[in-house]
């Protein structure tokens, strides 16, 4: 199904793209809601993937100042999503942490040779030795490639690399609940695991 969504032409301008987010942004403007001075009212972060069919606010038809949400290629705890979840904690009073997954996830991968291939020749070895030095560990493994339909067991392996962070890092007191989920891009439908 991709009934009722623009696809741009590639060949569209960085300006043509601007105009097209300008008038997007005036049909936000109009039905604007929620709240502009309360932060994070769920008490809640989700961590989701970049993929565009998954769009964390709406599948919990949240509402600006509910839901704080976090997202990255595979929903993978990385540094940096750890900084956002301890700013989320301490600062803004997070109560959950929910790690959500999909089917059908872009980063699922490595039980398929010649995808592993082709993004190898894709990157270059270049980029390749870079991200090696920067990861500290095969490129791979830093992007955070995973079984092809292991969906929900990464989104188990993020909590419990997220807990164990928590675990050697925070007082007890102070852990927010971790919460796994899976959400299935065809029914809409969430489920905890
Ligand atoms: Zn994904």
């Amino acid at each position: 199904m991709n009934n009722l969504i623009d696809i741009l032409d590639e060949e569209i301008s960085k300006d043509q793209f601007k105009e097209y987010l300008v008038n997007r942004n005036k049909e936000w403007i109009k039905k604007k809601n929620g709240s502009s001075s309360i932060n994070g009212s769920l008490r809640a972060v989700i961590l989701g993937c970049i993929d565009s069919r998954v769009p964390i606010e709406k599948i919990f038809q949240s509402k600006p100042g509910e839901l704080l949400v976090l997202k990255n290629a595979g929903n993978i705890i990385t540094l940096d999503v750890l900084r956002s979840i301890l700013v989320a904690i301490y600062e803004l009073n997070a109560k959950f942490i929910v790690i959500m997954g999909h089917t059908d996830c872009g980063m699922a991968i490595l039980d398929n040779e010649k995808k592993i291939i082709h993004i190898k020749e894709k990157l270059g070895n270049n980029l390749l030795e870079t991200l090696e030095k920067i990861g500290n560990k095969d490129p791979l493994d830093w992007f955070g490639f995973f079984n092809q339909g292991k969906w929900n067991e990464n989104a188990k392996e993020q909590a419990q690399t997220l807990k164990n962070f928590l675990d050697e890092n925070i007082p007890k007191e102070n852990q927010p609940e971790i919460i796994t989920a899976l959400y299935d891009i065809e029914s809409g439908k969430v489920v905890f695991l």
